[in-house]
């Protein structure tokens, strides 16, 4: 059923490619000025693309179209159902809702100008991961040629978010912004109809006022409307954990910039450095341990995450002999003797009112683009935020789709044609579902602590510590 639907769209896609490339061909013989009929349609309003979602991954999205000399010229619009989000001074306590951004979307947010005011907002560097399991001994460390290098940057949701704002206000004279503009409606082209039919995606919102536009970007988040009315198909499911997230104290100032994460039997605990007496905390837990971590008072809240990050009372002594023995035959064979376990810093106290929890989830759209229509950021995917990628595959989407859509426009196509969109699909999917995977079996195998399991992964992370080449390309993966 699915790979009939792919086929006929991708047939419909192809016809609609050769019209539109012989219609480019026709204009570059006849000038600009004579191509009456489609400029006529411009002028009355048509936009050659329409994104809709403002958040993170949006936002870049039509900065980076925004900033794309082939696409100089075209129409682009941003539609956003919340407020504009300036920031002209960072808030002295810090947001609980942060990201770790790769060094492949600081690429990203550099080239369209949007880093720089990171940078002078607020954003801290790390330069070490530690990884390591409750039920056992075993760790892994990641850095980059020993320390050199930054792995990757903690920055505040809200700081990505109004540095992409105030890029976006100077490039006014390339995309045009609408904010609290929700779509409550979206009317779909069927392609090749002959007559009246609509030939462009019609947007409706709630203030009534109706759009359309050539190619419609769907970067509306996890419940995406736009996936939603396409009827795509979607895998998705609910984890049985939550995050609770909230702003750590640290009990003394340090130089803070490793980022920890260990695997609990109820789910993993993060803290993340945002300066160095404060981290972030992402602690994904089950339903109803997240519920209670909420109703507790800050002192015993505070206890708990301490002990989270310390307690030795998950371990048996089973898997502390086989730890030890693991050790020693692996530092028999293997090159290198692993790095050292470090302790985490101890906290000692919360923001006020920084602690919030939010459901967690799995969600892949089986089709990324329809006739004029591609979905991208968690529109597309949602991932559990066990490895910090969520934001990053996202930032993926937005580099990909722009060289496409670049090419395009450069050889005269028809930019919501589905012959190129579908190449944004293969290639995105190529590089978003392997990490989905690789997540989502990491939670799966690290929520239990029955004893083979514990052993079996305790074996693969004390193995892959000792192995350089191995962790590096790790690392690259996660970096891009
Ligand atoms: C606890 C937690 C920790 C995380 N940590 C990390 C991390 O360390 N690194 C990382 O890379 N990722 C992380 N993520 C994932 C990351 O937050 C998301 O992947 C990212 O926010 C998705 O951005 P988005 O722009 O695609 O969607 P969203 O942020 O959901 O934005 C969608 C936007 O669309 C707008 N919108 C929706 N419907 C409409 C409509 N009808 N009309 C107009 N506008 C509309 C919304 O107002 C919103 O602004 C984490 C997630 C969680 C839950």
């Amino acid at each position: 059923m699915h790979k009939v639907t792919r086929t006929t769209l991708l047939f419909r896609g192809l016809g609609r490619c050769f019209l539109s490339e012989a219609s480019a061909v026709r204009i570059s013989r006849r000038g600009r000025a004579s191509s009456q009929h489609e400029e006529k349609r411009e002028e009355s309003g048509v936009y050659d693309v329409v994104i809709s979602g403002g958040g993170m991954v949006g936002s870049a999205m039509a900065c980076s179209l925004a900033t794309d000399p082939n696409l100089a010229g075209k129409k682009i619009l941003l539609l956003e159902a919340g407020n504009k989000k300036v920031m002209d001074q960072v808030p002295d306590s810090f947001s609980t809702r942060v990201s770790s951004i790769s060094p492949g979307s600081t690429t990203l947010l550099s080239r369209i100008g949007a880093w720089e005011h990171i940078t002078h907002m607020r954003v801290k560097p790390y330069k070490k991961m530690q990884v390591w399991d409750a039920c056992s001994d075993a760790l892994i460390t990641f850095d980059k040629d020993n320390l050199q290098e930054e792995m990757a940057y903690i920055v505040e949701n809200d700081v990505v978010v109004a540095a992409l704002t105030k890029q976006l206000h100077s490039l006014s004279d390339s995309v045009q912004v609408k904010y609290r503009s929700k779509v409550v409606k979206y009317t779909w082209p069927v392609p090749h109809t002959a007559g009246d039919a609509l030939p462009w995606v019609q947007v409706t919102l709630a203030n009534g006022e109706t759009l359309q536009t050539k190619l419609l970007i769907g970067a509306d988040g996890p419940n995406s409307m736009v996936r939603r009315e396409l009827g795509i198909p979607t895998v998705k499911w609910n984890y049985d954990q939550s995050a609770v997230v909230a702003v750590l104290h640290l009990s003394e100032p340090t130089e803070n910039n490793v980022a920890w994460q260990r695997f609990l039997p109820t789910g993993p605990i993060a803290m993340l450095p945002l300066s160095d007496s404060h981290s972030s905390l992402v602690w994904s837990t089950s339903h109803q341990l997240a519920e209670e971590l909420l109703e507790l008072d800050e002192e015993s809240f505070v206890d708990a995450v301490n002990s989270a990050f310390w307690s030795n009372d998950n371990q048996s002594e089973l898997t502390e002999t086989a730890g030890t023995l693991l050790r020693g035959a692996l530092s028999a064979i293997l090159p290198s003797a692993g790095s050292p376990r470090q302790l985490p810093p101890s906290v000692a106290a919360i923001g006020p009112k920084s602690r919030v929890m939010f459901p967690l989830g799995l969600g892949h759209a089986s089709e990324y683009v329809r006739h004029r229509v591609v979905l991208i950021g968690d529109a597309a995917h949602r991932v559990h935020p066990l490895a910090g990628q969520g934001a990053n595959l996202g930032f993926g989407d937005v580099v990909t789709l722009t060289q496409i859509l670049s090419r395009a426009a450069f050889d005269g196509k028809d930019l919501g044609a589905v012959q190129h969109l579908l190449e944004y699909e293969s290639e995105r999917q190529r590089q978003n579902l392997p990490m989905m995977a690789a997540i989502d079996l990491m939670k799966r195998l690290y929520s239990t602590s029955a004893a083979p399991a514990v052993l079996l992964r305790s074996f693969g992370l004390q193995a892959t510590n000792m192995l350089p080449a191995l962790k590096e390309q790790i690392v690259a993966f996660a970096s891009k």
